[in-house]
């Protein structure tokens, strides 16, 4: 059994507690987050995981990564005490009329990087087939199968209960800790545990956002989503519209409660959603469907996704720990992944890992 320190308690941070408390290991987390989790970009988050059609939005590696973690998401979730929304009936990708060209796009970037097993062209007839709602207004579709979302907020609600139910996890709440050192986790392991930081086998930043002051390169991209509950509204698949600003998103959620999102804004600005932002959400909400109008509006949100420059995932050594960020719009696409290896690196299984860029220093 070994000791570790995690600083930061969202989507990284609670995921990778649970996984070394269930591998027999003792768990200390520091975070300036409540233990809702409601500081963390995990918490707004659509957690839509798709790897095949974010491949397309980014990099052909984004398919790879991802499929390794929405493999091994089902065997997660069924670890759980309870059941967590989780629905992989594939991914719907759409463009209106006026925005033939951005689908004409996208389906040229399909075509370049997967193979055209990854997905198949839907005629109106096929798109009625499968979400019929839908094809009252759109006649034709892309479809990847097998693509999923789950929900994030039970997610984290069950987490939060393993982890501060467990005699082998220590969960305090501390100020926000803007730089690390080996000073700095002195005094916090002797004011929060009451003992010494050389009890730690390994301290594991999980900040996010919030490492920028220890992780050069790091930056924010703020992201901002609508939820909301739509009776009249029945779809089953996750929906991607191709839009000329933003690549939108509708996450269903149980009982006709979905998300829209996201704008993609390079700025670290975590301040509420601007009028602008919830204009054009709304306005992609109704033109999904008309029934979207009476939906009742839940919740309008927004954070940052931390991001580094190649957008892809880091795990960094340094003299006091090691840090894993960068997850940018991939937290729930990538953390079954980057946490395997995580896991696979702290167990001194191996000495580089597969799914992101370690630096040692
Ligand atoms: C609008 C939006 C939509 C998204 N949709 C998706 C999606 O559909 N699919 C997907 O895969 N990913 C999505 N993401 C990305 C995903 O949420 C992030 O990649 C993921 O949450 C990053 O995990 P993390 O643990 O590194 O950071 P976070 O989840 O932000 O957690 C960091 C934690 O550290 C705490 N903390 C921060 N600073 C300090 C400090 N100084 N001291 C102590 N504690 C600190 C925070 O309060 C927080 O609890 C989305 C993100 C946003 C913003």
């Amino acid at each position: 059994m070994k000791q570790y320190l995690i600083i930061g308690s969202g989507l990284v941070g609670r995921l990778l507690a649970w996984r070394l408390i269930s591998k027999g290991h003792q768990v200390s987390i520091l975070s300036s987050d409540n233990k809702t989790g409601t500081g963390s970009a995990g918490f707004i988050a659509a957690s839509m995981i798709s790897p095949a059609t974010e491949a397309v939005q980014t990099e052909q590696k984004v398919k790879h990564i991802g499929q390794v973690s929405a493999d091994l998401w089902p065997k997660w979730l069924a670890e759980l005490p309870e059941e967590v929304f989780y629905q992989d009936n594939g991914t719907l990708v759409i463009a209106h009329n006026g925005d033939e060209s951005e689908m004409a796009r996208f389906t040229r970037r399909a075509e370049h990087i997967l193979s055209s097993d990854d997905y198949a062209e839907l005629n109106q007839e096929e798109l009625a087939d499968k979400e019929p709602q839908l094809a009252q207004q759109f006649d034709k579709a892309l479809f990847f199968d097998g693509e999923s979302c789950l929900d994030n907020r039970h997610l984290y609600r069950i987490l939060t209960t393993i982890l501060t139910m467990s005699p082998f996890c220590d969960w305090q709440q501390c100020d926000e800790i803007d730089s690390i050192s080996l000073t700095v986790l002195e005094q916090l392991s002797q004011h929060h545990f009451n003992c010494s930081n050389d009890v730690f086998d390994e301290v594991i930043d999980c900040r996010g956002n919030g490492a920028k002051a220890d992780l050069l390169g790091l930056r924010s991209v703020r992201g901002e989503v609508i939820r909301v509950h739509a009776p009249e509204v029945d779809f089953k698949h996750a929906i991607r519209l191709m839009h000329p600003r933003y690549p939108m998103y509708l996450a269903p959620r149980p009982n006709n409660e979905y998300i829209l999102g996201a704008t993609v804004i390079e700025s670290d600005d975590m301040s509420p959603v601007c009028v602008r932002s919830a204009l054009e959400l709304m306005s992609v909400l109704y033109s999904l469907h008309k029934g979207f109008a009476e939906a009742r509006v839940l919740e309008m949100a927004s954070h940052c996704r931390p991001a580094m420059k190649n957008n892809l995932p880091i795990i960094k050594r340094t003299n006091w720990g090691l840090q894993i960020n960068g997850l940018y719009r991939h937290g729930y696409l990538f953390s079954p992944a980057v946490i395997t290896d995580v896991l696979a690196l702290l167990e001194d299984k191996v000495e580089s890992i597969q799914f992101g860029e370690l630096f040692d220093v």
